[in-house]
């Protein structure tokens, strides 16, 4: 079984040890309820001489106190599976080893978190650039993995992780999908049977879209149809469905030759706010 590690002090020590030892450290930082998405990243993991895993469901980063309240919590299950992997450490730290008496600081980047998730959760961005900080620092991490599934955080952990010359590489993976396509999130677990099954219709509205795109059509006319079939599927409000260059994230209407882009979106099915994001 994977040692769990709750201390900063005792994650210190190991970590040194380590480090005089030459060793490459690799993080996955996650806020647990652990599925094959968070698992992959575990593995991309592997090829560092050392792996942790950070379980800490942030509170700095909840917009909403009752979504808090309400994220799931499988620590003992979380450890199982992880047990198919090397882990060196499973980290997780209680409230008072990340935000201590006192604490006061907070890591804001500007720009990428005006937009998107950002303009429609306020906080939620200065939130996670300031746990990611804290654990890149406690953890010593020369790599540290994330998913493409939360596409606009990995932006923003690039740029903060660049800007405070934090020394750690960024590594980016890829989004790990249920059959039915729908995006594998720890959120899904908050979904009843009847939403599940409907649930994919994102990920197939926003495929749509793509395609549309790619056969030259405009965004705002793509958004509005996408928009009606989800509303018709069940589910009750999109907070966006936006085309943006990759680099930045910065509005496209509509393709642009030699500009690489993506569709990001988030909706809300049955009070869970579900988000995706796919390559067009
Ligand atoms: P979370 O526990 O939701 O904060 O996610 C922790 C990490 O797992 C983040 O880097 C996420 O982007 C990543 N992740 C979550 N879901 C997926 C998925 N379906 N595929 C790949 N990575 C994911």
């Amino acid at each position: 079984m994977t040692e769990i590690v709750r201390s900063k002090a005792v994650l210190r020590d190991k970590v040194l040890a380590w480090k005089r030892a030459g060793e490459v450290v690799g993080v996955v930082p996650t806020m647990g309820a652990l599925h094959e998405g968070h698992l992959s990243l575990v593995e991309a993991a592997q090829g560092c001489d050392r792996v942790i895993v950070t379980i800490f469901v942030n509170p700095k980063q909840f917009n909403n106190p009752s979504d808090l309240a309400n994220y799931p919590r499988t620590e003992e299950d979380d450890a199982r599976k992880l047990a198919r992997f090397r882990v060196d450490v499973l980290y997780v730290p209680g409230p008072e080893e990340i935000y201590p008496d006192g604490f006061a600081t907070s890591v804001s980047v500007s720009g990428l978190t005006d937009m998107l998730c950002g303009a429609h959760r306020p906080g939620h961005f200065d939130g996670v650039a300031t746990v990611v900080t804290k654990l890149f620092t406690q953890t010593g991490a020369d790599r540290a993995f994330f998913g493409e599934k939360d596409y606009q955080q990995l932006q923003v952990v690039r740029r903060l992780a660049a800007d405070l010359d934090l020394g750690v590489e960024v590594v980016g993976c890829p989004t790990i999908r249920e059959e039915d396509g729908l995006a594998m999130s720890s959120r899904n677990l908050l979904l009843s049977d009847r939403a599940r099954v409907k649930a994919p219709a994102l990920f197939t509205a926003m495929e749509a879209m793509a395609e549309g795109l790619r056969a030259g059509g405009d965004a705002s006319d793509l958004r509005a149809e996408a928009e009606r079939r989800l509303l018709a599927n069940g589910f009750t409000e999109v907070d966006y469905l936006d085309l943006r260059a990759t680099d930045g994230l910065r509005a496209l209407e509509r393709l642009e030759d030699g500009v690489p882009a993506r569709l990001l979106a988030a909706a809300w099915l049955a009070g869970v706010r579900l988000i995706d994001n796919i390559a067009v």
